[in-house]
């Protein structure tokens, strides 16, 4: 039933090794200045992959007075546009090159499946950067025109020094970005990756470094987010703080950030998204999507389609398929060619993953297959499917951030609109549905950053991202993205000649 095999084995070993483990502050790989190390943890086994440099405090004043005095007094900023997207689209270049090794790294690290990091996340990492390349020298101002004899323009300008907060689930894309939009803008950065998967941003950031950025432009502390990350989110030197992850600590960096110096803020949180498949949908088409809308990446996605809501017509049919669908789910080694499912990061999530489960059993929701780990060995979960879920279940309300999909039954438009959007969450919704005029209703009604219509976790590099209500503050990607790095200045100069 399950390709419970490679989960159960010796874990294929990773075609790569190791080779950046310090602090990357200004332009040089340093030890933590404390000396400490933490141990990152191959997810397939939680045995130790390698022991990193942990930042704390001090090494975050050492990354933002290096990122500072780039912005201050370094090249970057005043290089030309043209210079900087020069810099970007050769380190894209070079990504492409050490395609493999990043995708091995990422996987290693994170556990998603290779396949996934070496054909999609990659290569989708060099077309952000070459996205992002593209904006640098088509980043201007306006003039505008003023009620009086005034010449107006507006300058756009760098913020400054940018603080970026990233999480473990994507941590390629996650550093792309963030990291993309405000070098193009011509910032300087200090990145705190997470600590559960701090290696892939140390290699690429190497590789930006011989693509031709300038030391003290791109500084990545890695460590833990109640030392380093609170003192990025609090320094009194950075301008502006870009965070994802969940929303309780959304809430303390915007906390900290305006108990400090009042930087500027994004933040990228958490969701509930609605998966609604209509009474007009093809059952078979709308389980497959639904299954790849909740089970993608373990299932450890913020846009997840965390609640499937199924038009009662078809309910019945829905729930057998969606369950067979999870069932033939191949999950294990993501090291393994056709490995749909890897293992979760940590034991952390995997245990938060697991009493979620059991808190749906307790509620009384139908488990309809998995429910428990898979192995002895590792964080695998067995694709879980739970139906008669209530709304006020916790695992209808809550953020399971694992594979476990929440089938719920709706009666009309009106019933689901409601529904869906009865959640503090407004990250993304799924509609799925062949009448026009059901998807513009839809479209129109879910109070949601994103909606996928007959498709899911659809991520062009031009199409922003971002949440409603406390999912989050501002957009990413697309032109949007710019915005949260740059300032506008208004420039007034008197005209003295009334005639011109
Ligand atoms: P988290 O929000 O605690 O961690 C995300 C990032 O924030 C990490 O880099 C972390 O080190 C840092 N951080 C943690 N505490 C901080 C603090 N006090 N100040 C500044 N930075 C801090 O998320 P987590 O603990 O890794 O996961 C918990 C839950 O968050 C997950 O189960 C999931 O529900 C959700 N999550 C959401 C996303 C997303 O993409 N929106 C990503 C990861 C996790």
């Amino acid at each position: 039933k399950y390709s419970t095999t490679a989960a159960i084995e010796e874990p294929i070993k990773p075609p790569v090794s190791v080779d950046h483990t310090q602090l990357l502050i200004n332009g040089k790989f340093v030890d933590a200045a404390s000396g400490k190390t933490f141990p990152t943890l191959d997810p397939r086994t939680g045995e130790v992959i390698a022991h990193v440099a942990e930042g704390d405090a001090e090494d975050v004043n050492l990354a933002v007075s290096a990122a500072r005095k780039a912005f201050d007094e370094g090249p970057w900023p005043r290089l030309t546009a043209y210079e900087r997207s020069r810099i970007m689209f050769r380190f894209a270049d070079l990504v492409e090159k050490h395609n493999d090794e990043i995708a091995a790294l990422e996987t290693w690290d994170n556990g998603k499946p290779y396949e996934q990091s070496a054909k999609i996340e990659v290569p989708m990492f060099a077309r952000l950067f070459r996205y992002y390349a593209g904006w640098a020298d088509k980043i201007h101002g306006l003039t505008v025109p003023a009620d009086g004899p005034y010449h107006v323009q507006t300058l756009h300008e760098p913020i400054g020094v940018a603080g970026q907060i990233i999480p473990w689930n994507f941590p390629l894309l996650m550093y792309a970005w963030k990291v993309g939009p405000a070098l193009a803008c011509g910032n300087t950065v200090v990145l705190k990756t997470a600590e559960q998967t701090p290696l892939s941003a140390l290699f690429v950031s190497k590789l930006f470094h011989e693509a031709g950025l300038p030391a003290g432009v791109l500084n990545v502390v890695s460590g833990y987010g109640p030392t380093a990350g609170s003192a990025l989110a609090s320094h009194m030197d950075v301008d502006k703080v870009a965070f994802t992850g969940s929303t309780e600590t959304g809430k303390i960096v915007l906390e900290l950030a305006a108990k400090s110096n009042l930087k500027v803020v994004t933040l990228e949180l958490g969701g509930k998204s609605p998966f609604i498949v209509c009474e007009d949908a093809d059952v078979d088409k709308a389980v497959e999507l639904a299954h790849f809308a909740l089970f993608f990446n373990q299932g450890q996605c913020c846009c997840a389609g965390s609640r499937t809501f199924v038009h009662e017509r078809v309910y019945d049919e829905f729930v057998e398929k969606a369950k067979a669908r999870a069932v033939q789910r191949v999950v294990g080694d993501p090291f393994k060619n056709g490995i749909e499912q890897g293992p979760q990061v940590d034991s952390d999530q995997f245990e938060k993953i697991l009493k979620y489960i059991r808190a749906g059993v307790d509620c009384g929701a139908t488990l309809e297959t998995g429910g428990e780990r898979l192995g002895t060995k590792g964080y695998y979960i067995k694709p879980t499917v739970f139906s008669n879920v209530k709304d006020d279940m916790l695992i209808a309300k809550e953020e399971i951030f694992g594979p476990v999909q929440t089938i719920l039954k709706y009666k009309d438009l009106d019933d689901v609109i409601r529904r869906a959007n009865a959640s503090q969450y407004g990250l993304a919704a799924g509609v799925f549905t062949q009448n026009i005029d059901t998807a513009n209703t839809l479209t129109r009604a879910l109070r949601v950053g994103t909606v996928w219509v007959n498709c899911f976790d659809t991520f062009d590099a031009a199409i922003p991202f971002g949440g409603y209500k406390m999912s989050g503050q501002g957009r990413e990607k697309g032109v949007y993205s710019l915005k949260n790095y740059l300032q506008v200045k208004a420039v007034v100069t008197p005209l003295t000649n009334p005639a011109w």
